[in-house]
C-alpha cells in the first residue's frame, strides 16, 4: 500500500500494479490517504502487508515505527519504504536511488547546488549530494530546518537575498510548491536561469512544473520528478521481490497512460 496525506494524485498504485502484473507478482497496491502514519504501519504489521510506500509528510516519523532501518535510510534520517518480512518491518529509503538515477548524467563534484526545501525528500537529495562532494546551499521557509540539514550533510543555509549573488550549477526543488492543485506556483518566482544550469524538480504532477517550464524557456537543462519517481518505485519492487524491470518500460507505460488521459496529470 502507499500511505500519505494528501494522496489524491499519487502515481504509485498505477505504476506498481503494472510492474506486478508484468513480473507475475501476486500483489496489488492500494492507496491509504491517512494523516496518522502510526496506525497504518501498525496495521501493515498485523495484516502482513508486504510493502508500504510512505510519502509526504510521514517520511521522518516512520523510522521509529519499524524494527530495523537500513544503513542508507539511517544516514538520510528518513524512511519511505517499509518491507514486511515474516512480521518484521524493515525501513529503507528508495528516494536516494531515485535521486541518483535522475542526476546520473549531472556532474556534481565541487559544483554549487541549490536545494530548496528541507523535508524528507531534501534529506535524500542532500545525502546523495554529499556523497558526490557537491557544495550544497539550502533555502527553506523555516531556516532552522535547513540548518539541521546543513549540520548533518554539510553546506550553507542561505536566504532569498543570496540567490542573486551565488551561481548555481544545479537547482533542486524538494518542496511541494508547484504540485497539483497549486500547480500555478513556483518556489523560485524571480530566479534567472541560464544555459549552464540544470534544474531538477522532484514534483512530477504536473510533469513540467512552472519551475521547469521557466528554466527550459531560459535554456537550462531540466529533469522531471517522474524520473526519480520511477527509479525509486523500481527499487521498491526490487526490495520486495528481488525482481525488476527496465526503467524505459516503466516510463513508456506511464507516459502512454498520461498521454491517453487514462491517468490525468494536471497542467499538461
Ligand atoms: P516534507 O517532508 O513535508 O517537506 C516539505 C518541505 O517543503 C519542507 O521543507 C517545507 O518547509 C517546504 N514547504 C512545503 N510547503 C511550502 C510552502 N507553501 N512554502 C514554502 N515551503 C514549503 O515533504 P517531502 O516528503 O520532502 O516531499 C516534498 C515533495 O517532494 C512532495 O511534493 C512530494 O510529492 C515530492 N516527492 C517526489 C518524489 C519523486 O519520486 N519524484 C519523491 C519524494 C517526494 P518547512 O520546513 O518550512 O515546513
Amino acid at each position: 500500500m502507499v500511505v500519505g496525506h494528501p494522496l489524491t494524485h499519487s502515481l504509485s498504485p498505477l505504476l506498481h500494479n503494472y510492474i506486478y502484473r508484468k513480473l507475475g507478482l501476486d500483489a496489488v497496491m492500494l492507496a491509504f490517504p491517512h494523516p496518522q502514519v502510526e496506525g497504518v504501519v501498525s496495521a501493515a504489521r498485523s495484516l502482513g502487508v508486504p510493502l508500504t510506500a510512505v510519502t509526504i509528510p510521514h517520511k521522518e516519523t516512520v523510522s521509529a515505527l519499524v524494527d530495523e532501518v537500513d544503513e542508507v535510510a539511517k544516514a538520510v534520517g528518513a524512511v519511505n519504504t517499509v518491507i514486511n518480512r515474516q512480521g518484521r518491518l524493515y525501513g529503507y529509503n528508495t528516494d536516494v536511488v531515485g535521486v541518483s538515477y535522475a542526476l546520473r548524467s549531472v556532474s556534481l563534484g565541487k559544483k554549487n547546488v541549490l536545494v530548496v526545501g528541507a523535508g524528507g525528500a531534501a534529506r535524500a537529495v542532500a545525502y546523495f549530494l554529499r556523497e558526490k562532494d557537491a557544495n550544497i546551499f539550502y533555502l527553506n521557509r523555516t531556516a532552522d530546518k535547513a540548518q539541521v540539514l546543513a549540520d548533518k550533510f554539510g553546506g550553507t543555509v542561505i536566504d532569498t537575498a543570496a540567490l542573486s549573488t551565488t551561481t548555481f550549477d544545479l537547482v533542486v526543488n524538494t518542496t511541494p510548491i508547484g504540485m497539483y492543485p497549486r500547480h500555478q506556483a513556483t518556489p523560485l518566482p524571480d530566479f534567472i536561469f541560464n544555459s549552464d544550469q540544470t534544474v531538477f524538480d522532484i514534483v512530477y504532477n504536473p510533469l513540467e512544473t512552472i519551475l521547469l517550464r521557466s528554466a527550459r524557456q531560459q535554456r537550462a537543462s531540466i529533469i522531471s520528478g517522474l524520473t526519480m519517481f520511477i527509479a525509486q518505485a523500481l527499487e521498491q519492487v526490487r526490495l520486495l521481490s528481488g525482481q525488476t524491470m527496465s526503467f524505459k518500460q516503466a516510463e513508456d507505460y506511464l507516459l502512454t497512460k498520461i498521454q491517453n488521459k487514462q491517468y490525468e496529470l494536471h497542467g499538461n
